[in-house]
């Protein structure tokens, strides 16, 4: 499989150089100095492309790259990739879902837990010296003592992050497109009634163009001062604008946070509030479940290369045709 050539845009974790650069010619573009005379010089014969959230890869950037069969993106969101463009011109896209669903949810309950009793921010009382010096720490407002919790986006990981909050004994709700059959949670069609009924907001939805935005001022009015925001989904759903002056003016009262808008980049108002906790996208981050990623990818491209078609195709581009 030499004679095949991949090019990846952005460094991909060891795992898929060594495994992919054995099998196949694998072209390091992050490492090019002169980016677009390689891709002038070698653009037609590339056939594969891995990918991780680098680079936006459109139309665009497809244009010089016309013999590529298939895109294989490291993560289960993809929302950097322009899938339906590549099913357009025939190439199938990759992801890696369901190997992170658990360690995604965990993940979540972490977050969420850490928010609603605001554990770093009493560990930094500590740290502080201030048990010893102002006594203990205040008690919390917020517990999941009865609390409502509505998720948005109930799908793998969402479902996943509802059956931890099930041993929590709280009352569970979502909001996706469509409702989920054999599911014992209710369902609003409305996020803004979603979030009228929860007092903790919980997002794990995808990005991309149908999401952008949709947590908006409205949804943060609804929520309302008592409410926390959970996003463990992807930044681009969010207004973040809206959401820091939520949380400035206590619009809500408190948000955890593993995703951003423009990541690695985190807006100075929101690393300067009490009333968040920050997680710099953690979310699959185990060395476990990131090799169950890097694997999945692999299989994906050489499933591939072997006639045998992909494994994890996204929606975009089903497969068979
Ligand atoms: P999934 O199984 O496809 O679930 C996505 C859910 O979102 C579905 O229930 C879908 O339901 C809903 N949804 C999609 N578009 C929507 C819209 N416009 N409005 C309302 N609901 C919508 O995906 P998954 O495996 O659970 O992953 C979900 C997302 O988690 C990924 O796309 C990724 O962005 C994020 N993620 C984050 C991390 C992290 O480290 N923080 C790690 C992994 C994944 P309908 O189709 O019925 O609307």
């Amino acid at each position: 499989m030499k004679s095949i050539e991949l090019l990846a845009p952005g460094p991909m974790m060891p795992l898929v150089i060594d495994r992919l650069g054995e099998a196949f010619t694998l072209h390091r573009l992050w490492e090019v100095a002169d980016k677009e005379a390689f891709i002038r010089e070698k653009g037609e014969k590339i056939r594969g492309l891995l990918v991780g959230g680098h680079a936006r890869i459109d139309e665009a950037f497809l244009k010089p790259l016309p013999n590529v069969e298939i895109i294989a993106n490291f993560g289960v969101g993809y929302d950097s990739v322009d899938a339906k463009h590549a099913g357009e011109k025939g190439i199938v896209v990759t992801n890696t879902p369901d190997v992170l669903t658990e360690e995604v949810a965990d993940t979540c309950l972490g977050l969420l837990l850490m928010t609603v009793r605001e554990l770093p921010q009493a560990e930094r009382w500590l740290r502080a010296g201030n048990w010893t010096g102002k006594g203990p720490y205040p008690l919390t407002h917020t517990t999941l003592r009865g609390a409502k919790v509505g998720i948005i986006g109930l799908g793998r990981i969402g479902k996943a992050i509802a059956r931890r909050l099930e041993a929590f004994d709280v009352a569970i709700s979502y909001h996706n497109r469509r409702p989920v059959a054999g599911v014992p949670y209710a369902y609003h069609a409305s996020l803004a009634d979603l979030a009228s009924a929860v007092d903790i907001l919980v997002s794990v939805a995808p990005g991309g163009p149908d999401t952008f935005h949709m947590i908006d001022a409205d949804v943060f009015r609804a929520l309302g001062p008592k409410g926390i925001f959970i996003n463990i989904g992807r930044g681009s759903a969010v207004d973040e604008p809206a959401m820091v002056e939520a949380l400035k003016n206590g619009t809500i009262r408190s948000a955890g946070l593993d995703v951003f808008e423009h990541e690695p980049k985190v807006p100075a108002e929101l690393m300067a509030m009490e009333n968040v906790v920050l997680l710099p996208h953690v979310g699959s981050g185990t060395h476990h479940t990131r090799d169950l990623m890097g694997g999945l990818l692999v299989d994906n491209v050489k499933s591939w290369f072997a006639g045998k078609g992909p494994l994890t195709p996204v929606a975009e581009t089903p497969w068979p045709r």
